[in-house]
């Protein structure tokens, strides 16, 4: 990853209009923000701006809108939660472009904070309209990604306004590349990677990329399922991709001349239903009874990957290694991240993690907070372990 700049690289900022795009896209219900942990992360660019005394106005998109204003989308309703995680006054204008925002812009004082509503109310947005994108800039000075949850996206927002002024990453940005970078960029090795979940087939690209970078993955949850029974094993009525045999295969051979350990499951923990509390027993791999399916790894596999854990100097973790939302199935996620967790305290481990569920586990598991890092970025922190540029990304490290 080249080189990008950060709010380090900014002097004298006191009255200049700096446009900071941040990830507002918060969970709603009936009007009420039920989350604010992305607000939470980008409060830190938000405020040292402010309190430098720079006009911040902030660029966001909330919901699917389709480049059509959508009242229930309007970032309008965001606003007040804004202002509580901030304790700070936050200024609305009705439209992100023209007379409503340049006069929102023209009447703040220095160290004003000017959310502008959802982007996506235009159609130029997600088509990186050049039009839409010079309307934009019209506004700013210099401009301040903090938004790496939308850095895959190439829209006017998190990609067209780089070419038109000098670019920043926020604080949460910059944290997130330099976490990443750590985790698969240059990484202290043995990289070890854990990949869990539901299916292969959602993560085929991810798969292909990890074996090219790291000494060994694990692999766990249902799409585990998927590798042994491309080996010939029987895996009973468990979660199977069996038309990704071939896949299967060819990731194994693709590992193979990396030099990619590849760990599978030893052993099973099994049931026949799929429920909290299911009756359910530990049986070897090669002894799936035929009406019963694997909803979690069993012990001694747990032993295999925290050995794997012990041995390595990074971590990179996506995706569950059982059904941990039903209990017990939740003891190999558990007892593998309180591990993780207690390397990396230890000052023995660097362990990123993120994506889909993989929050949420970490969560249950009570270790989030000691993880080194933890992307929140769902499909941005993906697409980077499939090794994509992100265009948010790359633009900032070329320059406007
Ligand atoms: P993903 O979104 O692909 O990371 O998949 C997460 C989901 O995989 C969670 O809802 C888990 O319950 C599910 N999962 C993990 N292991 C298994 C398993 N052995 N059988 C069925 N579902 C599983």
């Amino acid at each position: 990853m080249a080189a990008f700049k950060t709010l380090d690289d900014l002097s004298d900022i006191a009255g200049k209009r700096i446009l900071v795009r941040v990830d507002l896209n918060v969970p709603v219900s009936d009007g009420k923000v039920t989350d604010t942990t992305r607000i939470e992360r980008v409060a830190p660019t938000i405020l040292e701006l402010s309190g430098k005394g720079a006009k911040v106005i902030l660029l966001a998109h909330f919901g699917r809108p389709k480049g059509e204003p959508v009242a229930e989308m309007s970032l309008k309703l965001i606003a007040p939660a804004v202002e509580q995680v901030l304790d700070h006054a936050v200024l609305f204008a009705d439209d992100c472009i023209g007379p409503a925002a340049a006069d929102a812009v023209a009447g703040m004082q220095d160290g004003d904070i000017l959310l502008l509503e959802n982007t996506r109310f235009h159609k130029g947005e997600e088509k990186n309209d050049a039009e839409f994108t010079r309307a934009l800039a019209a506004n700013g000075d210099l401009y301040v990604n903090d938004a790496f949850s939308a850095a895959h996206r190439a829209h006017a927002s998190t990609e067209g306004l780089a070419h038109h002024m000098p670019a920043y990453a926020g604080r949460t940005m910059q944290a997130e590349l330099e976490a990443l970078e750590k985790g698969l960029g240059k990484p202290n090795r043995p990289v070890v990677a854990i990949v869990g979940g539901a299916k292969v087939s959602t993560k085929i690209d991810l798969l292909m990329n990890l074996v090219k970078k790291v000494d060994a993955l694990v692999i766990g949850g249902g799409m585990a399922n998927t590798f042994i029974a491309a080996r010939g094993t029987n895996v009973g009525k468990s979660l199977c991709e069996h038309d990704l045999a071939e896949t299967a295969k060819q990731i194994m051979i693709e590992a193979a001349s990396a030099q990619c350990a590849i760990i599978l499951p030893v052993d099973g923990v099994v049931a026949r239903e799929f429920k909290a509390g299911a009756d359910n027993e530990v049986v070897d791999i090669e002894a799936i009874p035929a009406d019963a399916m694997v909803l979690d790894v069993g012990p001694k596999s747990i032993e295999a990957i925290n050995g794997w854990i012990e041995r390595a100097q990074t971590l990179v973790w996506n995706g569950p290694l059982g059904a941990f939302e039903i209990a017990p199935f939740d003891a190999a996620t558990v007892a593998a991240a309180k591990f993780a967790a207690a390397q990396t305290a230890a000052g023995k481990l660097v362990s990123v993690a993120g994506g889909g569920d993989t929050v949420s586990a970490l969560n249950h598991a009570g270790v989030a907070d000691d993880f080194s890092y933890v992307s929140t970025a769902g499909g941005a922190f993906l697409e980077w372990m499939e090794g994509k540029e992100l265009p948010g990304v790359a633009v900032l490290s070329k320059g406007a």
